[in-house]
């Protein structure tokens, strides 16, 4: 029934930013994971982080923090096609997932939101706010993950870098090492 349809969209939807929460989220990237491993084709999974979140909540307010998460949302899911998932997986981390993307592809593709969400302010009275956010990338079959649950885990590690190097930057996990986005050799190819 409609009713039905009505309450199990709700259930998976994270009610401030408006996309999936984190549990309907991971059942997608599961599904997805699994569909490319089948098809032998790549997965990217991606967690993002918007960096110093608390410091902005501190010196701006919950309610501009809360606005800024709801235009992070948006561009994220403004960006994806309809094959990929985005997905609110903590308070100021979210992660996705695109479907037969490579790790080049999938690095091009992450530093090009970066980008966009480091352009991207909030209009709040007479201010313009904006943030930045760290990503992690992590890509099946280069990750020979037998679950998604080992991509993700391997996209932490990778996001934890872009932290360490300094945030507002894009990390790739090549299986060995982690790269950042401007020491991939063949990103321009
Ligand atoms: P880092 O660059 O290391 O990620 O620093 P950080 O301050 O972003 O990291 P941390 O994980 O310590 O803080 C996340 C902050 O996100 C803490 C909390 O105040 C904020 N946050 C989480 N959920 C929400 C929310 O729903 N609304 C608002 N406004 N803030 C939130
Ligand atoms: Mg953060």
């Amino acid at each position: 029934s409609i009713l039905h349809k009505k309450i199990t969209q709700l259930a998976a939807i994270d009610e401030l930013t408006g996309i999936l929460n984190r549990r309907f989220g991971l059942r997608r990237l599961k599904e997805e994971f699994s569909r490319s491993a089948r098809h032998g084709l790549p997965i990217s999974t991606v967690m993002i982080d918007i960096d110093h979140f608390k410091k902005f909540n501190d010196t701006f307010g919950h309610d501009a923090g809360d606005a800024v998460l709801k235009m992070v949302a948006d561009k994220l899911s403004d960006t994806l096609r309809a094959e990929d998932m985005v997905c609110r997986y903590g308070g100021d981390e979210f992660v996705i997932s695109l479907s037969g993307a490579g790790m080049n592809d999938s690095a091009i593709f992450t530093e090009r939101i970066r980008r966009t969400i480091e352009t991207n302010y909030v209009n709040w009275g007479e201010q313009q706010l904006s943030v930045t956010i760290s990503c992690g990338i992590a890509t099946y079959p280069v990750i020979r993950s037998s679950v998604c649950e080992e991509l993700i885990t391997a996209a932490d590690k990778a996001l934890y870098l872009s932290k360490e190097f300094g945030r507002n930057q894009v990390a790739i996990n090549d299986g060995m090492k982690i790269l950042r986005f401007s020491e991939m050799k063949s990103k321009n190819k």
